[in-house]
């Protein structure tokens, strides 16, 4: 059975469990997962209509001959631009007895008022009520995936450090488009997201992209990239000096976030809470004297979308399972002076972890 097939039936089987009656999703993660067609949304109505029993896609016409050959889902059902699409919505509708209708997360508000208007339902929920937990645990196809990504990112981060002095007096954008370009020269298939190139002081503030800063000499440069593959993003961190003496108080600091994304990453295991690696790398933080300057939770999973559960942050009870991936991501950000954060991205196995990115922790280059 095509994996896709498989991941369909065990939505249907979650429906069941979840009382829905039907799961709508739009282009997205979802779909993709589900389906394996990957899609922008757009203005054009473009649904997966999936219920106890029955898979449906209803999309434009000019989809027609493109989906029939990618997808498992068999049953399409097409409009052409000028008829109403609503139309095909209401049929599948016919034949759906009235339960909880269980919308994408991510639908348009467009297309999510359509179903609401048109699908017989006691009640709305959200998709990730059923998909989450199946996302949540990422297969062999999924994971080989990963990995490739996560060797990519490094491989371009390796080949960034080697620049050394010669990217001092580059400006940040200058640097995150030799990124971007080595990414995609390694074999990557897209960004994860905007490079962070935070330097200096601009390091300080976590989701800095990049500007017009000319990288200079001591500077503390906040490297935070990755590239897709197959759909599976790598995100990785490292800060590092390409030339000269860091600033005063820039090694400790190193060291402390250091320390901490060690400690986090040892804390992974299945049975943990996602809150204790938290919690983990968070102490080592606090014990130093800086908590008040470590301003976001250590860690987001990764899948399809580069920030998705489990997510690491203090209250998150979710106990860790095999095959779940997320980051682990301290940082420390001293306003007006430098920010320091590592991330590399983990596996959870029966054992304990993996940790996908392997390239060094070091500030110092070469
Ligand atoms: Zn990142
Ligand atoms: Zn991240």
């Amino acid at each position: 059975m095509d994996v896709h097939e498989r991941r369909i039936g065990r939505v249907q089987d979650a429906l069941v469990e979840a009382d829905g009656s039907a799961l709508v999703a739009g282009p997205g993660p979802t779909l993709r997962y589900l389906t394996g067609v990957e899609e922008e949304p757009s203005e054009r109505l473009f649904l997966l209509l999936v219920s106890e029993s029955t898979e449906r896609f209803v999309v434009p016409e000019m989809y027609r001959a493109q989906l029939a050959g990618e997808t498992p889902v068999a049953d399409l059902r097409t409009w052409a631009d000028g008829d109403d699409p609503t139309d095909l919505l209401r049929g599948f509708g016919a034949d759906l007895e009235p339960g909880r209708v269980l919308i994408d997360d991510r639908l348009w508000e467009l297309f999510s008022r359509d179903v609401r208007i048109h699908l017989p339902a006691t009640e709305f929920g959200l998709a990730s009520e059923v998909v989450a937990d199946l996302r949540i645990r990422k297969d062999e196809t999924e994971l080989a995936a990963l990995r490739e990504a996560a060797r990519i990112t490094d491989r371009a981060l390796d080949e960034i450090r080697g620049l050394g002095a010669e990217v001092i007096g580059m400006t940040e954008r200058e640097l995150a488009a030799e990124i971007e370009s080595r990414l995609a020269a390694a074999g990557g298939d897209g960004l994860s997201f905007e490079p962070i190139v935070g330097s200096g002081p601009n390091g300080a503030h976590p989701h800095h992209r990049h500007g017009d800063r000319e990288i200079g000499p001591g500077d503390p440069v906040v490297l935070d990239f990755g590239t897709r593959f197959e759909g599976y993003p790598g995100d990785q961190t490292r800060t590092v000096v390409f030339d000269g003496e860091p600033p005063e108080g820039f090694e400790e600091v190193h060291d402390v976030v250091r320390e901490a994304q060690r400690a986090g990453v040892d804390a992974v295991e299945p049975g943990v809470p996602a809150g204790a690696v938290d919690r983990a790398a968070r102490d080592v933080i606090e014990d130093a004297g800086f908590g008040e300057a470590f301003t976001h939770r250590t860690g987001h999973g990764v899948g399809l979308e580069v920030h998705e559960p489990p997510y690491v942050v203090a209250g998150n009870d979710r106990e860790l399972e095999p095959g779940m991936v997320f980051s682990v991501e301290p940082g420390i950000y001293l306003e007006g002076r430098f920010g320091v954060r590592i991330e590399d991205l983990v596996v959870v196995t029966e054992e304990g972890c993996e940790r996908l990115n392997t390239t060094p922790r070091d500030w110092r280059i070469g």
